[in-house]
Formats: structure tokens, C-alpha cells, sequence
């Protein structure tokens, strides 16, 4: 079985990560949703509701899992038996910054980082876009998948 994690922060799930996720799925048997949790970063979401907006948008897709990490990405594909890191890339900051991680995963590890190029029409979205959109009270929905419901 082929299992892809997707980790990320996911704050929130935009409609970036969710193009990601439905085409990592024609590739993979299982994605694995993983939200890391690194105690250090300020999250706009809790973890319970960029959870809960991760597993609303893909209730109807049983390939897609969706899970909270703390720790080295590879130690979690080693106890979830993936063999594959999925990333998305926009532009070529993230192309450096996804190399050098993806560079020294492969030195730690024999697990294979595969890179999908974003949606042109998703390009530009960040999950830190929709959060500024948000503070200032743009309307966020066209960036977003639905299950994102801001009370
Ligand atoms: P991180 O904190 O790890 O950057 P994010 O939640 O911002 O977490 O992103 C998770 C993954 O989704 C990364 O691989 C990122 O490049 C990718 N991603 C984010 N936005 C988009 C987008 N609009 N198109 C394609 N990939 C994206």
C-alpha cells in the first residue's frame, strides 16, 4: 500500500492544500493528513478545529486520514508506514526551503519527498493571506475550502 503524509501547519486549510491533497490522491492508496504541532509557533486555529476542517472537507474520501504530529516528520512516517512525503510548491522560495528539508529527510532516511507544482489558480494562495484576509474583514471564503466556518 502506498501512503503519502501531507504535514503541514494548516492554518487553516486553504484551497492550495486542498488541490494538494485530491491529486495526492489519484497518486497515493492513503493520504495522510498530519498536523504538526510545534509548541513555539502561534497558531491562529486551535488544533481541534484545523482538524475538524481538514476531515469536514474530505468526510466523502476515505483515502484521506487526518492526524496531529509532534516531532521529526520521517519518525511519523516510519510509525504510519509511509514510504512518501507529500509537498506542494509555489515558487521557488519554496523550492529552496523544500530542498534543503527534503535533502537531509533522504540523509536521515530512506523516505522519498514527491513535489506536486500548485494549481495556477491556487498559486498564490497562503494559509497566512487567509489569515490576514481574516483579521481585516475580507471576505476569506473564495480562498478556502467550505468547511472553513469562521464564528
Ligand atoms: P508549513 O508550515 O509546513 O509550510 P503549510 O500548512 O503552510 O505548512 O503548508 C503545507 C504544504 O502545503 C507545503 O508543502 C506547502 O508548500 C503546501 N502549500 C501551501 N499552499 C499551497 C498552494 N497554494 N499550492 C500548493 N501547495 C501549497
Amino acid at each position: 500500500m502506498r501512503k503519502a503524509i501531507f504535514p503541514g501547519s494548516f492554518d487553516p486549510i486553504t484551497n492550495g492544500h486542498y488541490d494538494i491533497i485530491k491529486r495526492g490522491i489519484s497518486l497515493f492508496d492513503e493520504v495522510i493528513v498530519a498536523i504538526g504541532i510545534n509548541a513555539e509557533k502561534k497558531y491562529m486555529f486551535s488544533l481541534d478545529d484545523r482538524k475538524r476542517f481538514i476531515e469536514e472537507a474530505f468526510k466523502n474520501e476515505p483515502k484521506v486520514k487526518v492526524i496531529t504530529y509532534e516531532g521529526l516528520t520521517i519518525d511519523l512516517c516510519r510509525k504510519e508506514n509511509a514510504d512518501f512525503i507529500l509537498r506542494g510548491l509555489r515558487n521557488p522560495a519554496d523550492f529552496e526551503f523544500e530542498k534543503a528539508i527534503a535533502h537531509t529527510n533522504r540523509r536521515l532516511s530512506k523516505i522519498e519527498t514527491v513535489f506536486l507544482l500548485t494549481a495556477a489558480k491556487t498559486s498564490y494562495i497562503s494559509s497566512s493571506i487567509v489569515r490576514d484576509v481574516l483579521r481585516n474583514g475580507g471576505d476569506y471564503t473564495v480562498l478556502v475550502p467550505e468547511s472553513v466556518k469562521i464564528k
